[in-house]
């Protein structure tokens, strides 16, 4: 079963994510997490998308797919949840080939709903809590990217709500909710 969560920034995408994948077997596939990995291993790439990801725009299509298609080629799982991709309408009709390409399909795409307020709040107390504990800060989670981040996703990726609904895909999930909550109603619509 393949699964993509489509959501804006700090909808929660990530957490619910990691929680879907514990004990089903299933993979996540985090773009987001794959750049910030190149990002640190200083590779060629990874300094090319630094700057991007900074400022809060999105990262080529050509990149993102490619990171994809690597993990679909190598990766072994009983499923995969797709965190932070697809982000485009490129990316999206990219991985309808892929996925055919290699057999499989997708079983639903889960929207996390969240006001751009509790948004704003979500990433700024990221931000801060790292700092307390130490710990790094995301170079995006800051006021000035989060506001390009939010904007990339009104342009370019909530497109694919209605892409998606059209394929009979799309569930929406209501993401204000605590996280069990939230969880509770993506096992729901993934049981049911
Ligand atoms: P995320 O961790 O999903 O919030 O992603 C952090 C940043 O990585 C985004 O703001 C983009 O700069 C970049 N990024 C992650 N996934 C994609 C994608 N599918 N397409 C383009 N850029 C992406």
């Amino acid at each position: 079963m393949n699964i993509i969560l489509l959501g804006p920034p700090g909808a929660g995408k990530g957490t619910q994510a990691r929680h879907l994948v514990d004990g089903r077997g299933m993979v996540q596939l985090s773009t987001g997490d794959m750049l910030r990995a190149a990002k640190d291993s200083g590779t060629e790439m990874g300094k090319i998308v630094a700057e991007v990801m900074a400022r809060g725009d999105l990262v080529t299509d050509e990149i993102v797919i490619g990171l994809i298609r690597e993990q679909l080629e190598t990766v072994k799982a009983n499923g995969f949840v797709f965190d932070g991709f697809p982000r485009t309408l490129a990316q999206a009709d990219a991985l309808n080939d892929l996925l055919s390409e290699f057999g499989q399909s997708l079983a639903s795409v889960i929207a996390l709903e969240v006001n751009d307020d509790v948004l704003v709040s979500r990433i700024v107390g990221r931000a801060e809590e790292a700092r307390a504990a130490g710990q790094p800060v995301r170079s995006d989670d800051n006021a000035e990217s989060l506001k390009i981040r939010l904007m990339e996703y009104y342009k370019k990726t909530s497109p694919l709500l209605g892409y998606y609904h059209a394929k009979g895909l799309l569930k929406s999930v209501d993401g204000l909710g605590d996280i069990d909550q939230v969880k509770g109603e993506i096992s729901a619509i993934l049981e049911g």
